[in-house]
């Protein structure tokens, strides 16, 4: 048989390149994942459809560490998952403090002027972290309802600790929004011990779903928030007054749920549970290190220092005279693994390397390493 040549065909033959997903996102997928989104359709008010959702809040729960009540999963990507966070939160003339030191702390700045917020951004340079000082310091010299943190930096690959800066958040009389898109299911995240206050993540990255689903969390301050609003949350889709009337006991159509996402959601949490939560987050400690020995024995370097370096995403600094799209494009070509380029300020100047849930196992780290050295070596 010829080999098949237009898209549809490749997907019907299923003979789409078998790629190795080591970049920012998404990440690969358990077969058991994708052996799930083949299952038939139900209706999104069926009653066995109702009980796979107590499931997956159930799940969602044990990942976050929570026992926040308003807990489910934003149908749309991380990206709509941020948007329901700060959407809910932010009302016009709130004052919002946005701790920008990459990429995606940008995009909640720019989400919360959008609803109205009155934004006031600190800086760090792409590659560091807050201190604790730094906050200390930004609210002193005013106060704001709403402060925004990135926990894991995909831009950046740099951890950001996120504790100790709830309890000051807190006791300022302010809430905390932490970006979890690229730690959910990966790095040790406590939700409830950390007392933070909305938590979103997505289903593509340490999860090990497709894309499709932003997993979020709303803790009792940030309840009682939603509660006290003085007008009506501006995004109709993302309004958690209105999901939780879907997702709770009344189960009150709201939107489609993209049913099928779902399945592969509840199988991705699962697999999860079955892994255990920590045997997970040392996992990616675990692949992360081997990746750093290597990369070191290899003679390049690590873009953020290793006290705050993210297990699930390493920027590697791109060797003087080496072209990083043409390294990236033949690691594609030839060993059929993705990684990323930089972004922003690290344009040109890193690769982004994702080990993210399923992703995370040595030989795919092992091959990684082999390939990059016979491109650089
Ligand atoms: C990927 C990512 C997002 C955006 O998620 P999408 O699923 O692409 O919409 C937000 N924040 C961080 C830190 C990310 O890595």
């Amino acid at each position: 048989m010829a080999p098949p040549s237009d898209i549809q065909e490749l997907i019907r033959e299923n003979h789409l390149p078998p790629r190795i997903l080591l970049g920012p996102g998404p990440s690969l997928c358990d077969p058991r994942v994708l052996q799930a989104m083949a299952a038939p359709l139900l209706g999104h008010l069926d009653p066995a459809y109702l009980k796979l959702m107590d499931h997956i809040q159930e799940l969602l729960r044990y990942v976050f560490r929570t026992q926040n009540r308003l807990t489910l999963p934003i149908s749309g990507t991380g990206s709509a998952a941020m948007e329901a966070a700060i959407a809910n939160l932010v009302e016009p003339g709130d004052a919002v403090l946005i701790c920008v030191n990459g990429y995606f702390s940008q995009r909640q700045a720019e989400m919360a002027r959008r609803y109205g917020g009155q934004v006031r951004e600190i800086y760090r340079s792409w590659g560091e972290i807050f201190t604790l000082e730094d906050v200390t310091r930004a609210l002193d010299e005013g106060p704001a309802k709403i402060v925004c943190l990135v926990q894991a930096e995909t831009s950046t690959g740099v951890l950001q600790p996120v504790a100790e800066i709830a309890k000051l958040v807190h006791r300022q009389g302010g809430l905390l929004i932490v970006d979890a898109v690229t730690s959910l299911g990966g790095i040790p995240l406590e939700v409830d011990e950390w007392e933070l206050d909305i938590v979103y993540s997505c289903s593509q990255k340490c999860l090990g779903c497709p894309p499709g689903l932003g997993p979020i969390t709303f803790g009792p301050r940030a309840e009682a928030v939603l509660h006290n609003r003085r007008t009506k949350v501006a995004n109709w889709y993302l309004d958690m007054a209105l999901l939780e009337k879907y997702w709770g006991p009344e189960r009150v159509y709201h939107h489609t749920a993209p049913i099928t996402m779902n399945y592969a959601l509840l199988e991705g949490l699962r697999i999860v549970a079955e892994e255990g939560i920590q045997n997970r987050w040392e996992r990616h400690r675990r692949n992360a290190q081997l990746f750093w020995d290597g990369l070191s024995d290899l003679g390049l370097v690590c873009h953020a220092p290793l006290e705050y370096r993210l297990p699930s995403l390493t920027t590697v600094r791109v060797p003087e005279g080496v072209d990083e799209a043409a390294v990236r494009r033949h690691l594609l070509d030839t060993y059929h693994i993705e990684i990323g380029g930089g972004l922003g300020e690290l344009k040109g100047k890193v690769w982004r390397v994702g080990l993210m849930g399923y992703s995370s196992q040595p030989e795919n780290v092992i091959l990684l390493l082999e390939a990059l050295r016979r491109e650089i070596g």
